[in-house]
């Protein structure tokens, strides 16, 4: 590290504007509306951080310490997010034609979900900054806008500020890492705002400039949401490059409830860029798909098993081969949702 406390981050930037500004005061979105990116100075991580280094480190996201926008490690805030394992679903994975199905098991993380990751980072770095009152909206309590600019709360919500991002990009980070430096052929993602996404492709982008894949390519990142609000997908079949507020939202999966994505312009390059895709699976199949990631032994959110209806439906249509390395995302564990859990056992 830069000295005793320091980070690599180099500023802010908008995507949208190109705008740059201080990463050394708090800021939420940039003024023309866009979520904001951190920039890094990847030379000098590189200079200071080998892949060699991180299996000696402890087993949580904050190995990535170079990479995250953290100044000072006693800033941390931490109940031991990451390093979740890949769990291999050969048997299931046969079933539907895709053998070398892997999933990350992100319902291991300490809050049962991989929003952990983000909330870890955004809340460090807010505390660094001195920020002593954040306010982080869950879905369905919209109301967190109008309190927070009222009460004068830190808004933390998603893309609201730059550092979620940054906490979700070591799951990226992580896959890298656990695939030995060699991206599986696909990623899966259950896209709500999808900053998971934005942030494994920020980590793709990072390690492609730190030079540490053994092969210069990417995984294929492919977006999944429900029938019931997919505002991704229909604006990647329609070639668009923002989505348009999707009417009437409803699916089981809250965590894919996003009718309008701030960042979807990020998504859907993420998703171009990569070479992936984007499907849409009903709500029946998502229940269908918890219940079957249960008989192999895990525990799925409706948003993580909607991942496995997906892969079902881009395999039959050709999207997913045989031989491809396919990795889903299991966003969260299926105890964040008893009553899912209930019409889920129940399915036949
Ligand atoms: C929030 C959430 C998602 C969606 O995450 P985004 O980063 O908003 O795309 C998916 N799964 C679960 C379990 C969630 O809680
Ligand atoms: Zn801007």
């Amino acid at each position: 590290m830069p000295g005793s406390a320091g980070s690599f981050v180099t500023g802010l930037s908008c995507p949208r504007c190109g705008r740059v500004l201080d990463h050394r005061r708090p800021h939420n979105l940039c003024p023309c509306g866009s979520p904001l990116l951190v920039d890094y100075d990847l030379e000098a991580v590189g200079a200071a951080l080998r892949k060699e280094d991180l299996p000696g480190r402890p087993p949580t996201m904050w190995r990535y310490r170079e990479l995250l926008p953290v100044e000072d490690p006693a800033h941390e805030v931490s109940r031991g997010e990451g390093l979740t394992p890949l769990v291999p679903l050969p048997e299931l994975g046969r079933r539907i034609g895709l053998p070398a199905l892997v999933v990350k098991d992100e319902g291991l993380n300490p809050t049962g979900t991989f929003k952990a990751r983000g909330a870890a980072c955004g809340v460090s770095r807010a505390a660094e900054l001195g920020i002593t009152d954040v306010a982080l909206a869950t879905a369905g309590n919209r109301v967190i806008e109008e309190r927070a600019a009222e009460r004068g709360w830190f808004d933390v919500s998603t893309l609201k500020e730059p550092y979620r991002i940054e906490g979700k990009k070591t799951l990226g980070l992580e896959l890298a890492e656990q695939f030995g430096w060699l991206w599986p052929d696909a990623i899966v993602y259950p896209a709500g705002g999808g900053v998971g996404l934005i942030g494994i492709w920020r980590a793709v982008e990072q390690l492609r400039g730190l030079g540490w894949l053994f092969q210069s390519d990417t995984p294929r990142l492919i977006v999944t949401q429900a029938e019931g609000c997919a505002p991704l997908v229909e604006a990647f079949d329609r070639g668009r490059d923002e989505s348009e507020p999707w009417p009437d939202a409803r699916t089981v999966a809250a965590g894919l409830r996003v009718p309008k994505a701030r960042g979807d312009f990020l998504v859907l390059e993420a998703v171009r860029r990569s070479g992936g895709t984007a499907v849409a699976v009903s709500d029946q199949a998502i229940l269908e798909a918890m219940a079957e990631l249960g008989g192999a032994g895990l525990s799925a959110a409706p948003e993580g098993a909607a991942t496995l209806a997906a892969a079902r439906v881009l395999r039959d249509r050709g999207d997913l081969g045989a031989s491809d390395r396919v990795v889903l995302i299991n966003t969260g564990a299926a105890t964040k949702y008893p009553g899912a859990v209930a019409s889920a056992t129940a399915v036949p």
